[in-house]
């Protein structure tokens, strides 16, 4: 009797060491749950791999060559981080006109960040290296003051489709549309104006090195609503 009471206890003692380690155990293996911050994403492998190939770029509104549009504050200018493009009648008379995909692209934000922002498109692309064309690495065009959005996120664009229109994110500016360049896979609507240029890079200098690439036909046209002959 004595010996089955005390293996009783054995058996009980290991059992409460047993729960003990598993207890010490999950609190090591899981780490505290961190907050989601949607404002801050990486592009993971797999989704960088799935960015369509971008070998040209052309301007986002005015026309193939910007002919009907002008920028009233380059890039860097007064802590610029992007270029501000305008139709040629100047004051409101671009709202409402169209904004098209920089390039062939997927569109990984679309919303409204902030209210400075008012509605703003991200597109993310997978664009050639100009000395080392076999390598490829993440560009973003970014849309931002937007009076409509016409896309999606991970819709597919091609370059020159329509995407959304010039606004004046909701009356704060004269109608306008901030376009940026941005290198990398970091996703986040971030800022505007900073001492230092981030991931940002001139998008006029961008969109002159990728305009009229040799490689042209790799992407096809932008989709077209004229109807097939018979
Ligand atoms: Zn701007």
């Amino acid at each position: 009797m004595a010996l089955k009471i005390a293996s009783m206890k054995h058996f009980w003692t290991l059992t409460f060491l047993g729960i003990v380690i598993a207890l010490i155990g999950y609190i090591v293996s899981s780490p505290a749950p961190r907050p989601f911050d949607p404002a801050f994403l990486r592009l993971s492998p797999l989704e960088i791999a799935r960015l369509p190939l971008a070998v040209r770029f052309d301007q986002p509104m005015g026309g193939e060559h910007g002919a009907l549009t002008y920028n009233a504050q380059p890039f860097r200018l007064n802590r610029h981080l992007g270029d501000d493009l305008n139709g040629i009648g100047g004051l409101n008379s671009d709202l409402g006109d169209n904004v098209y995909a920089a390039g062939f692209g997927r569109v990984v934000y679309a919303g409204t960040p902030a209210p400075s922002w008012g509605k703003m498109i991200i597109l993310a692309h997978r664009v050639p290296d100009l000395e080392t064309p076999e390598k490829t690495h993440v560009i973003q065009t970014v849309y931002a003051h937007l009076k409509e959005i016409g896309v999606k996120t991970d819709q597919l664009v091609q370059r020159g489709e329509k995407i959304g229109t010039v606004g004046n994110a909701d009356g704060q500016y004269l109608a306008h549309l901030h376009f940026e360049i941005r290198e990398g896979p970091y996703i986040n609507p971030s800022v505007g104006y900073a001492d230092a240029p981030l991931n940002r890079i001139s998008p006029e200098h961008f969109l002159a090195q990728h305009r009229g690439a040799a490689n042209d036909l790799l992407n096809r046209p932008p989709h077209l609503s004229i109807p097939s002959s018979p």
